[in-house]
């Protein structure tokens, strides 16, 4: 369905930078291919003394792949975008120059920091609210603060800027379509709601392990790692969704409620050393590629201990959830590579006398990106039909025609903050994972270690790896 902008400028902040040329860039130029941004003029600001041609052919290079697979009338949009975006250099934590610049773009227009988070941070404490014209969207990446008080002295600089459904706080992790496929599987579904409760679930295990190891990004993630990087905000955001109560409506304002009062219900309860696991890849290999090791890696302080794999377990205290583990697990240079939901069933109370063989809890499984589903059930098995046997029923569910940047973008310039994540979750995200930060950064939990390639530390129980 074709949206309606309410945005007439996107003004990029960190347009020499890495994520607007590989991410936003591209995820825009599907927007514009499909006719989706309406008349939307780009604007890119940094620091570097760049001519405007030298931006437009950034630009023009970033629309490339989108512009191949387009029809006539996605080319031509496409190029005149490229043809007439505009450049201004300017320090964005200088006092003037940023709010001289907003004043002069056509408004309603949306600010994307795609810059360094303390640089956002500085930018969006030089502005003030007369100097935002009206409708005004602020759009911040992650990380969003760096603990639960720095998360709040944020919210608190956006607040006096903009109203909070004027700001997006990027969670790209997330599409719109998985959002919406794990909803629609819950609330849509009569079968599923009687079940989905402490009494029927043993577990829910929501895993992110990819083959990706450093890639020459250490000087983000070496001060991040896989709690910060993936668990403090796609996971716990998955999470929420997985567990969260039926919604009126899945209006921002529902949904963005029910995801709140989850996470507010959530911790991670000590002894950390029971609740939580993390460990660092050595050098292995992946698919035939070397993987060195971590610790060696370019600009990687190995004192720093950061992990690459992290776990936790985090406990959601409410009717529904009281005693059912959820367990969030993030890794990289993961030889089998996973990106689901998985919700184990307690075991039925008594299997009929007479049947053999497997008795083993029902799975779903939910994947993120391709969005699939797959449900592991007992059948009586092939030949003796005394004998259970497992078998799995499959599905994929419906993509996204955008890439993530694209939705995120989509929700930026048609004014709507469903995809973005609210002010009191990003700081409740860091008050669940901060006592477990301080408990590592003591040492009270152990560094282990893994080979690239492998699943994981030897030692830890495998989780629940999807059946061949
Ligand atoms: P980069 O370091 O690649 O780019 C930062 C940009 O900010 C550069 O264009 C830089 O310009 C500009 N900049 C820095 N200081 C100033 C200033 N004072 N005034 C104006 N411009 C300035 O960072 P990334 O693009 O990788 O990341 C940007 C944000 O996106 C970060 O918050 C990051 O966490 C987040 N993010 C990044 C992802 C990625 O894959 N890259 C993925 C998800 C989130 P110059 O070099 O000229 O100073």
């Amino acid at each position: 369905m074709a949206s309606q902008t309410t945005v007439k400028t996107l003004l990029i902040l960190g347009a020499s930078g890495d994520l607007t040329g590989r991410l936003l860039l591209p995820g825009l130029a599907r927007l514009v291919a499909m006719g989706r941004a309406g008349d939307l003029k780009v604007v890119g600001a940094g620091s570097d003394p760049w001519t405007p041609e030298q931006w437009q052919n950034r630009v023009h290079t970033a629309f490339t792949e989108a512009s191949v697979s387009s029809d006539a009338s996605g080319k031509n949009a496409l190029k005149d975008l490229a043809k007439t975006t505009t450049y201004h250099q300017l320090d964005v934590t200088a006092d003037g120059p940023l709010a001289s610049l907003l004043a002069e773009l056509e408004g309603p227009v949306a600010v994307y920091f795609a810059l360094p988070p303390h640089v956002s941070q500085l930018a969006c404490a030089m502005l003030t609210a007369a100097q935002m014209p009206a409708g005004t969207r602020l759009v911040m990446e992650k990380p969003f603060g760096s603990s639960e008080e720095s998360a709040r002295d944020l919210n608190r600089i956006l607040i006096s800027l903009v109203p909070e459904d004027h700001i997006h706080r990027v969670d790209h992790f997330l599409g719109k379509a998985t959002v919406l496929n794990i909803l629609g599987l819950r609330f849509a579904n009569n079968f599923l709601e009687p079940v989905w409760n402490r009494e029927h679930i043993e577990k829910v295990e929501i895993i992110f392990d990819e083959d990706l190891a450093l890639e020459g990004r250490a000087r983000y993630y070496d001060n991040a790692g896989a709690l910060r990087d993936m668990i403090q905000s796609h996971l716990l955001q998955i999470m929420a969704l997985m567990a969260m109560e039926a919604p009126a409506s899945i209006g921002e304002r529902d949904l963005r409620d029910a995801v709140s009062a989850v996470l507010r219900a959530s911790s991670i309860k000590a002894p950390y050393a029971k609740s939580t696991r993390r460990a660092r890849y050595t050098a292995g290999s992946i698919a035939g590629r070397k993987v060195p090791d971590y610790a060696k890696e370019d600009g990687v302080d190995p004192a720093k201990n950061t992990e690459t794999l992290a776990e936790v377990q985090i406990e959601i205290d409410n009717w529904r959830w009281k005693g059912v583990p959820f367990i969030l697990r993030s890794g990289k240079a993961i030889g089998d590579k996973r990106k689901e939901g998985v919700v184990t069933f307690r075991r039925v109370p008594h299997l009929p006398t007479g049947f053999s063989g497997v008795d083993s809890p029902n799975q779903l499984r939910i994947g993120f990106g391709p969005d699939t589903l797959q449900l592991d059930v007992d059948v009586n098995g092939p030949g003796n039909i005394f004998t259970l046997d497992r078998t799995t029923l499959n599905a994929e569910l419906n993509a996204s025609e955008l890439l993530p940047y694209g939705e995120v973008l989509d929700g930026v310039l048609t004014g709507d903050p469903l995809l973005s994540v609210r002010g009191d979750t990003a700081e409740d995200c860091w008050r669940i994972v901060e006592p477990v930060l301080k408990a590592w950064f003591r040492g009270t939990v152990p560094l282990e270690e893994y080979d690239a390639g492998t699943s994981g530390p030897e030692n830890w129980p495998s989780s629940a790896a999807p059946q061949d």
